[in-house]
């Protein structure tokens, strides 16, 4: 049995994997799939509102996010966007080259195509999409995955076109840059099967390497997006949206297990107390007078716009708010979430955590007589204008009452360190309906056995020709085809002149630890990294030179390389210039020479390579020394 699953207990996972095609059009229109490289042409602002679906019904996910009630500035150029993007213009028929591309991934995972595909529209308010929904439609379903002898089943495979990106942010305006609104994305389904965080990290990546198979999709950080279902016996199904790199979804799953059952503690505690959910009461206290002169600057800042502290009391809740379920997460923390989702303003402080935050000892104690606090009770407080401090605490009773129930289902976006945060209520039935704009496109049995006929190699055929035909060793070749560099390697390799098994390290190990350093190799386009390559082969930079200058490029993706190899100063020594240098060790050092004859070759190669790395080639190097010490010898 597997030793994590022990220490975590049960539980279940299922995994959705969304990934951009680097088609050469977008879903809908004829725009490239490629980002803006400029600053907006254009800027319009919109406020969304909800459509009615045509079940009759208003999502109320949707809803809630309207009542926030934020206006979105979207930012557009022509190069990225047309008409279709800002909903001025009924989008086109589905895009065949994606529809293509996901077929092949669906025969890959064995699953059923549907007969027709048939788009529907998902409503996400939250100003992502300027039409208020998400087009999306179901490709194939019921497909099954080997991985390392386990059968995966693959519920579900999509199509969907991807939202804009986020800009900026403020209190009332969301910045939006549609340039990504419409990429066609992938997304892979699979069973609440997974029971361990290893086993989800092994499928995420079998799942990658079938898609990358179709040499159809996007690289790098934002190409894939991982949302993850957990749930453990007793606690609720749970949507983790947005985790970005493979390496995180083991920790995501563990953190939220233990979130989930901390959750229950919380509950058992409550019941062991014997407080119940009538024990809480929506009668706020006004606290204002208190804090008249406080130094808390939150606070301050409140009163001074006329507005009110608000506070709550929650009997018999003493140490239960600051109850860390995660790293840096405690129920209190789901407590301020609920209530920024909820009524939009940013904070409570609660007593577990008081005094803090500027406030005095005395101001806290004040603040306990006038709610009649106990030892063991516990209490909330909030700075706001009247209506939004009464809305806050409202939703912080709503999340209170669900602790004696145990874990609310809901949906929370994932953040970098592997924890979650409270985003929304889990999304209801009433959020898909049929897109009567584009007409249902027939998957033919004539388009399935073209495809079929013409599938790309499986992981392992594709593993032996890379080592027969490239030399590679097993692990180089497992690396290259896990990585993003694939069909890159193989087109620098097919006519290139550096080895092969140097390529793969390169563009496998080096991009791999220059990224964890933080440097965006993903950004380089192709053509430039092949540009790189063949400086390398032009004898225009030694291969040992590939690291800085991707460092460089990086920093200047659309630039020419050849002018990184200048601005580094990386240019390979001339055999006149690498002889001039030798000869001036040689020189420096002709008492060394005298007395140690032969034997002073090592110590002078030291002392010219530690000059000419980089900029020449070690074998060069020793042959002309050998040559020019045989010379001198003969003096
Ligand atoms: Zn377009």
């Amino acid at each position: 049995m597997n030793r994590n699953k022990d220490q975590l207990g049960e539980f279940k996972v299922g995994l959705e994997i969304h990934r951009q095609l680097d088609t050469r059009h977008k879903l809908f229109c004829a725009c490239p799939t490629d980002f803006a490289e400029s600053e907006p042409e254009q800027k319009f602002l919109r406020r969304l509102r909800p459509t009615q679906s045509e079940l009759g019904q208003v999502d109320q996910a949707a809803m809630f996010e309207f009542h926030r009630g934020k206006s979105i500035l979207y930012e557009s150029d022509r190069q990225t966007s047309c008409l279709v993007e800002m909903d001025e213009e009924p989008p086109g028929r589905l895009n065949t080259e994606a529809i293509e591309t996901c077929l092949t991934a669906v025969l890959l995972m064995n699953a059923k195509p549907v007969d027709e595909i048939h788009v529907m529209r998902k409503i996400v308010i939250d100003g992502s999409n300027t039409t208020g929904f998400q087009r999306t439609c179901v490709v194939a379903l019921d497909g099954a995955l080997n991985v390392q002898g386990k059968v995966v089943p693959i519920q579900q495979i999509s199509l969907e076109e991807d939202a804009a990106r986020k800009t900026s942010q403020t209190r009332d305006v969301a910045g939006y840059r549609i340039d990504r609104l419409g990429v066609p994305l992938i997304e892979v389904t699979t069973g609440p099967v997974l029971s361990s965080p290893e086993e989800v990290e092994k499928v995420a990546l079998a799942i990658g390497t079938v898609l990358r198979a179709t040499r159809k999709v996007k690289r790098g950080l934002g190409s894939v997006r991982q949302d993850l279902n957990i749930s453990i016996p007793g606690g609720a199904l749970i949507e983790i949206k947005g985790v970005q790199e493979l390496e995180l979804l083991g920790k995501a799953v563990e953190f939220e297990v233990k979130r989930q059952q901390a959750l229950l503690t919380v509950r058992d505690e409550l019941r062991k107390r014997q407080v119940t959910a009538n024990s809480i009461q929506r009668n706020y206290v006004d606290l204002s007078r208190i804090f008249a002169q406080t130094k808390a600057r939150i606070i301050k800042e409140a009163l001074a716009k006329n507005g009110v502290v608000l506070a709550l009391k929650l009997p018999k809740f003493a140490g239960l708010l600051g109850k860390e379920l995660a790293p840096d997460l405690r129920f209190g923390t789901e407590l301020s979430s609920h209530a920024i989702f909820w009524a939009g303003v940013g904070g409570i402080f609660h007593s577990d955590e008081l005094p803090a935050y500027g406030m005095t000892e005395k101001e806290v104690q004040e603040s306990k007589e006038q709610l009649n606090v106990q030892p063991s009770d516990a209490f909330v407080l909030v700075a706001d204008e009247k209506t939004r401090a009464k809305d806050t605490l409202d939703a912080v009773v709503d999340r209170v009452l669900e602790a004696f129930v145990g874990v609310p289902e809901e949906t929370r976006t994932a953040m970098a360190d592997g924890t979650s945060r409270y985003m929304r209520p889990r999304p209801g039935a009433a959020r898909m309906y049929p897109e009567t704009d584009v007409p249902p496109t027939p998957v033919t049995d004539e388009l399935i056995a073209t495809l079929k006929a013409s599938l790309p190699e499986t992981a392992e055929s594709l593993t032996k020709r890379l080592i027969d035909q490239f030399s590679l060793n097993q692990k180089l070749a497992k690396q290259l085809i896990d990585s993003d560099y694939l069909a890159l390697f193989e087109q620098i390799s097919a006519t290139g002149k550096t080895p092969p098994s140097f390529v793969a390290t390169a563009l496998t190990e080096t991009c791999k630890s220059l990224e964890r350093e933080g440097i965006p190799v993903h950004c380089i386009p192709d053509e430039k990294i092949l540009a790189i390559f063949r400086l390398v082969d032009q004898g225009t930079v030694a291969k040992e030179a590939i690291t800085d200058l991707l460092r460089w490029q990086a920093k200047s993706p659309n630039a020419d390389p050849g002018e990184g190899v200048r601005e580094l100063d990386l240019r390979m020594l001339t055999e006149r210039e690498l002889e001039q240098v030798i000869e001036r060790h040689i020189e420096k050092n002709k008492k060394l020479i005298e007395d140690r004859g032969p034997a002073a070759f090592s110590s002078l190669m030291g002392s010219v390579m530690s000059e000419v790395r980089g900029s020449t080639d070690p074998k060069t190097v020793t042959e002309k020394l050998k040559e020019k010490l045989a010379q001198a010898a003969r003096k």
